[in-house]
């Protein structure tokens, strides 16, 4: 057997193999077999890499933030520089396709150009004179130790939604990577040293919950962000803002796409599949209930059913050719297998079965599937599934369809296909999510707007991304001078007489 290697933790510049009492498998979804460990760190092990972190923070923060954003430069440089090599990382640990891997790094990228930009994104605000003598100004500070928490659906991105951001307003960074995918987290810690970040600015540690309740209550940490399911979500924002830090908490979907009768079909299909079956369904913005307006369910069924029946569905993992690769894990497949067992329970159709492929592969696959004619009072109406699934519901109006995402409890994102400027103008105006598309079948925003989840999707006030993500990552500082006139003997005349 070979020997199986110890995912290592990185803290105050160094790496090293951490002595935990459990560990969890991380597997190559594409084959079932297991390629590394990743340690659970203890309470004791997580708080001595919160104060490497706070040691760096003196030296870090008082590094002038145009020197910051040149690691950032040099970081882009070397992402790019090792692009193929980080998306191949995301394809073996997470089983995405590489077509996906690439778009997922490139959304990360995109991010680390955003930050290369704080220096200009970061001035304060001056006002001479606001009142006789008196200046005002407002300047942002770092908030200090942060902490990042992330989910095993975006094992590059995700981390790179925070940590680019807090690091070059001046803090210094843990992140707890999931467990489930944390390869490609180390690559990115390897890739900042090499650009020269100094020593503890950014640091990973390993872990489940013992892990994240320490960071959540340690003393020296000020702010938590946390990308993941909504219990989770939940219990982070409660638990995170009980013990003083700031906390953005973003959480689980049920993403609603809406078709007009008017819709262009062929288009509109496309992009639903690609919405609902992409990343094999594991993605906070998949599609996962197609709401058909009129006359537009009994064709789109039709053509959705040819579509999903034809995608070429395997291990994702050295085949370029695949569609849509397998699962996370053997035990979610089985979780997405139930869901549609008991959509049909519930009295929903299936008029593509997912489970009819790949179940017995040592992939972990699970085709992409049609539940149709789903009502609300079904469990996969608002249940969010997290897999190659598309239920779809009937309406007779745009009306009827905004009132089942009024109904919704999350609010992550929602789209419409029409042709129609009335209908997407009533739809943009009134429907109860953040993220809204029209005629783009994922409406997730890029690095420079805010990742606006509503309801139960996100717990906090300022999301991640955009200046949004800046504010979070800092406090504001107001100072007011005055500066009376004392001996002006020195002076011109010109200038004592002056007002
Ligand atoms: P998860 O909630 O199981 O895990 C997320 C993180 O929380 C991991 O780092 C994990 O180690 C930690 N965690 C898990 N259980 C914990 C516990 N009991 N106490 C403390 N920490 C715990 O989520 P996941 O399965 O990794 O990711 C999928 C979920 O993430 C989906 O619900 C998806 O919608 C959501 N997600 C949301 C967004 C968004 O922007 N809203 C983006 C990506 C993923």
């Amino acid at each position: 057997m070979p020997t199986i290697e110890t995912v290592p933790s990185f803290s105050g510049g160094v790496w090293s193999s951490l002595d935990a009492t459990a560990y969890e498998e991380v597997f190559n979804p594409s084959t079932g077999t297991v390629i590394a460990r990743t340690p659970l760190a203890s309470a004791g092990q997580t708080a001595e890499v919160v104060e490497a972190a706070a040691r760096a923070l003196p030296g870090w923060s008082a590094t002038p933030v145009v020197e910051r954003a040149r690691v950032m430069f040099r970081f882009r440089a070397l992402m790019e520089q090792h692009f193929d090599e980080i998306a191949a990382l995301v394809t073996r640990e997470h089983g995405k396709t590489l077509t996906e891997a690439r778009a997922e790094v490139n959304r990360g990228v995109e991010m680390v150009e955003f930050s290369c930009g704080i220096p200009s994104l970061i001035i304060g605000d001056m006002l001479p004179n606001i009142a006789a003598g008196v200046d005002a100004q407002c300047v942002r500070h770092p908030v200090g130790v942060c902490v990042g928490i992330t989910p095993y659906n975006f094992p590059n991105m995700v981390p790179l939604w925070m940590f680019p951001v807090a690091i070059t307003c001046g803090n210094t960074f843990v992140l707890k990577p999931s467990e489930k995918v944390p390869l490609s987290a180390v690559r990115l810690g390897e890739l900042l040293a090499e650009a020269g970040l100094p020593a503890g600015v950014f640091n990973i540690v390993h872990g489940g919950k013992e892990c994240v309740d320490a960071l959540l209550t340690h003393p020296k940490v000020s702010a938590v962000s946390f990308v993941g399911s909504t219990p989770i979500a939940e219990y982070i924002y409660k638990t995170g803002t009980a013990h003083g830090k700031r906390v953005q908490a973003a959480g689980g979907a049920k993403n609603h796409l809406i078709i007009m009768p008017d819709a262009d079909l062929d288009r509109t299909v496309k992009q639903l599949a690609a919405s609902a079956y992409g990343c094999a369904g594991q993605r906070c913005m998949a599609g996962s209930l197609a709401v058909a307006v009129g006359s537009a369910g009994d064709p789109m069924v039709e053509a959705l059913v040819d579509l999903g029946a034809a995608m070429k569905v395997g291990p994702s993992d050295g085949d370029e050719s695949v569609a849509m690769g397998p699962v996370i894990r053997a035990e979610h497949r089985t979780r997405v297998a139930t869901a549609l067992e008991n959509a049909k329970k519930d009295g929903a159709t299936l008029a593509l079965d997912g489970r009819e492929r790949g179940m017995t592969d040592d992939a972990f696959l699970i085709g992409p599937s049609v539940v149709d004619h789903v009502t609300p009072e079904m469990r996969i109406a608002s249940d969010e599934v997290f897999g190659p699934v598309l239920s779809v519901a009937r309406v007779k109006n745009l009306e009827e369809a905004l009132a089942l995402g009024d109904a919704c409890d999350y609010g992550n994102g929602a789209v419409i296909f029409t042709r129609d400027g009335y209908a997407a103008r009533e739809f943009t105006r009134h429907f109860n999510a953040g993220m809204i598309g029209v005629n783009v079948g994922v409406p997730a925003p890029m690095a420079w707007f805010p990742f606006t989840g509503w309801n139960r999707s996100f717990f906090g006030d300022l999301h991640v991304q955009g200046t949004e993500g800046i504010q979070f990552y800092t406090r504001q500082k107001v100072t007011l001078t005055r500066w009376p006139r004392t001996d002006e003997s020195h002076l011109d005349p010109v200038w004592r007489d002056a007002p």
